[in-house]
């Protein structure tokens, strides 16, 4: 065990020492909520430590920032970190234990094992980041394998990754309870999100009109307009008035497979994408 500052909650580096916590805790008849993120913490993620906290007997929190879900040409090596605040804020939401590997721990040798999720991985962040959910759909796989039973608590933040985690869970059998938990959000709608600290003053100014775009097709779709065009014309609206902001995608798809509405009608979400310069932002709600 690693011991960091004055925080709470045990570090881990090793998967051996993580998982015989874990077993132990089992063995108590404990109920263990799992945490995955990539540290840099903030509001949304304690929203999910604070929902394990809340449904277990013992919450614990990973920490890893994957290699595999990133391009060559993304952030992997300035992907921002701030270990002391991340145990802090974990401490605060009733973790008990950190899982912190260093990459050698987990790839040890090039990964020839990688589980791949067809169909909803397709479109939209798929599509934009081709290897990106298979980096996800492995790196979750493993950490699920590693921690053995438990619930485990993804954002509806990126609703394509909990789709995808949802899909595999069931897919392949896994002995976990995927929880989704809602998007939690700056004071002006902004959803939060480690990577928006990329985001220049302008930008930052600019963001919340993704959150106001969505809020206006969602008002549409409750008029009763069913058309997928009419709802998200407000949203479009929304993107090309904020000064420079890039539309990737805006979408309504089925809440479970991601495919899109043909109509609106029933359970769906409306998503949207932007890019601002090099920075990516998602954002989505629900509809019916
Ligand atoms: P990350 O560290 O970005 O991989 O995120 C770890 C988990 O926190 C993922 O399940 C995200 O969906 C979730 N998450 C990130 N931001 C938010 C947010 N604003 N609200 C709710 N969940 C979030």
């Amino acid at each position: 065990m690693a011991a960091y500052g004055s925080t709470m909650p045990e570090v881990h580096e090793t998967i051996a020492e993580f998982r015989a916590v874990l077993d132990q805790s089992r063995a108590q008849g404990q109920a263990i909520g799992l945490v995955p993120t990539m540290g840099y913490l903030h509001q949304g993620h304690a929203s999910l430590l604070r929902q394990a906290t809340v449904d277990n007997d013992l919450a614990v929190a990973t920490i890893f920032v994957n290699p595999l879900q990133f391009a060559a040409t993304e952030d992997l090596s300035t992907y921002p970190r701030d270990l002391d605040h991340d145990l802090a804020l974990a401490d605060e939401c009733g973790i008990a234990h950190v899982f912190m590997p260093t990459v050698a721990e987990m790839y040890p040798e090039p990964i020839l094992t990688t589980v791949s999720v067809a169909g909803i991985t397709a479109r939209f962040e798929g599509a934009a980041r081709p290897e990106h959910f298979a980096g996800v759909a492995t790196v979750v796989a493993k950490l699920l394998a590693i921690a053995g039973p438990c619930r485990a608590y993804f954002g509806e933040k990126d609703f394509q990754q909990l789709a995808v985690v949802r899909r595999m869970v069931a897919d392949l059998s896994m002995p976990v309870q995927v929880v989704g938990c809602p998007i939690v959000r700056d004071h002006d709608g902004l959803a939060l999100s480690s990577r928006n600290v990329y985001l220049s003053p302008g930008q930052r100014a600019a963001a919340p009109a993704l959150y106001r775009g969505l809020r206006a097709a969602s008002a549409m779709a409750a008029t009763g307009e069913r058309s997928v065009d009419a709802v998200l014309a407000p949203l479009r609206a929304a993107v090309v008035a904020a000064p420079g902001a890039v539309l990737d995608y805006a979408a309504v798809v089925q809440a479970d497979t991601l495919e899109p509405a043909a109509t609106v009608v029933g359970e769906q979400r409306v998503l949207v994408a932007v890019g601002f310069g090099a920075t990516r932002l998602l954002d989505n709600v629900g509809l019916g």
